[in-house]
């Protein structure tokens, strides 16, 4: 519809000063994360209501898929856990990916910063990483020709590279970045990446303040291992976007700290930076709780609460540099549960101060 392009963003659902936001838990330690994520929020005074939608990993319907979408459209936002997809039936699609497209989430954010008090294999790295998040080789497209033979597309369109490209560089000018590089293959897959790297290439032009430089897949891969501080935004396509934040969080601490924020036109969808599951660690009280509440505090500062972001942020910064208390894929000792009564006594304290003054 010609007028609907007008409209930049919709009104989130907000029912007597309180937020609703859809809550999708998933699998594995999605749904002890969540338990976490809702507890410090009950400390911390802050005005959102989930709406809880749980999605049968067994199931071979769509329904509850469908539900959840629907939700999210009618909250603006939802903030979610890895959906797990048992089904090897190639009718069922994953989860994850159907949102996604679905709600045309079309960018993917990774800001990979260290905390100074989580020992990783290097310091001080603040890397934002931008993904192509709808299309690219998650295309879903793949036949078997004849028996033996199975062909995979992989889509890039100009439309969404430059919707990617516009906002990386968006993102740097804003937050004063003065770096961009473009990861691809273009080398040899010469029309896909080709198309990508040509269109950030273009729209680099708008930005002349901002380097733009660009790199091959692999070689960025060892750049980034010996020597990450050369990055600062990194705009990519989806697969390797997958690849490079999963390199990136291991290098400054692990799947267990980063959070990721999905965006399209109209929606918004906060997550785990790095989508996992986590299902062997599930139950055991040593999941690290930090990613999925980072990922709430992504999603507080996008609704507008700064004040109450900014209070379980630096609970979180304290629990982590000061205090240390760390999970044991932080090498630490401390359960899950340490980690947020930690937490929570710092929210407490502070929110006591912010009264007071
Ligand atoms: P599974 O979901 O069956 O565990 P997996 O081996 O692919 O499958 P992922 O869920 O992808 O594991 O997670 C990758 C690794 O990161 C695992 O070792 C997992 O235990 C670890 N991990 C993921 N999330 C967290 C977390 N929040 N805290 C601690 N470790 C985590």
């Amino acid at each position: 519809h010609p007028h609907l392009k007008k409209v930049t963003t919709l009104p989130k659902a907000q029912y007597g000063g309180r937020h609703a936001v859809t809550m999708l838990p998933g699998g594995g330690i999605g749904p002890e994360l969540m338990s976490y994520v809702k507890e410090v929020f009950k400390y911390g005074g802050v005005p959102v209501d989930f709406e809880i939608i749980q999605i049968d990993p067994t199931s071979e319907s769509n329904e509850d898929l469908e539900y959840a979408i629907t939700s999210i459209r009618r909250n603006g936002v939802g903030i979610k856990g890895n959906i797990e997809t048992r089904s090897l039936d190639t009718g069922v699609i994953s989860r994850n990916v159907a949102i996604r497209n679905q709600l045309d989430l079309f960018v993917n954010v990774v800001h990979c910063k260290s905390y100074p008090g989580v020992t990783g294999q290097h310091k001080n790295v603040d890397i934002v990483i931008v993904r192509q998040n709808t299309e690219g080789e998650y295309a879903m497209l793949e036949h078997e020709s004849t028996p033996g033979v199975v062909e995979s597309m992989k889509v890039i369109t100009t439309q969404n590279s430059e919707r990617v490209a516009r906002y990386a560089f968006e993102y740097a000018r804003k937050n004063n970045r003065k770096k961009v590089t473009t990861v691809h293959k273009a080398n040899i897959m010469k029309l896909s990446d080709g198309l990508f790297l040509e269109t950030s290439r273009n729209v680099a032009k708008d930005y002349p303040e901002i380097q733009h430089n660009d790199m091959i897949i692999d070689n960025c891969c060892m750049q980034l291992v010996s020597n990450p501080h050369q990055f600062e935004v990194m705009i990519m396509p989806n697969l390797y976007g997958a690849i490079v934040s999963n390199v990136i969080c291991g290098l400054i601490g692990g799947a267990g700290l980063l959070s990721g924020r999905n965006f399209g036109d109209y929606y918004a969808v906060f997550e785990p930076g790095t989508r996992n599951t986590g299902t062997a660690i599930a139950g055991k009280n040593i999941a690290n709780p930090i990613a999925m509440l980072n990922a709430s505090i992504d999603m507080l500062y996008y609704l507008g609460l700064k004040s109450h972001a900014d209070v379980i942020t630096l609970a979180i910064n304290k629990t982590l540099n000061e205090d240390l208390v760390h999970t044991p894929d932080l090498k630490g000792t401390a359960s899950s549960l340490d980690v947020v009564q930690t937490i929570i006594k710092h929210v407490q304290n502070l929110s006591v101060n912010c009264k007071k003054k």
